[in-house]
């Protein structure tokens, strides 16, 4: 299922959670040099890039990699750079 957000933002997709297993990463938010959590029972990790600390709910998908929105970005750039597609020719 496909589902706009608002309608200025291109559609996400919306997986079942045994698909959710599947992915490659979790993208999740920093924990702030304060250590206030976005929500106080939300659980810590480590990025898979960086190394800071990010924060997921109890409920993500447990298998893919965290990793955090910065490092999240810089994939992305990398994968636009490296998909033929996008090559100047
Ligand atoms: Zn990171």
């Amino acid at each position: 299922m496909r589902k706009k957000l608002h309608p200025d933002l291109p559609a996400i997709e919306i997986i079942p959670d045994e698909e959710a297993e599947t992915v490659d990463f979790l993208v999740c938010a920093a924990v702030p040099p304060s250590g206030k959590m976005l929500l106080a029972d939300n659980f810590v990790g480590i990025c898979c890039s960086c190394g800071t600390k990010v924060q997921y709910r109890w409920h993500a998908p447990r298998r893919p990699k965290r990793i955090c929105m910065s490092c999240a970005v810089k994939q992305l750039d990398q994968t636009a750079v490296d998909d033929p597609k996008n090559s100047a020719s």
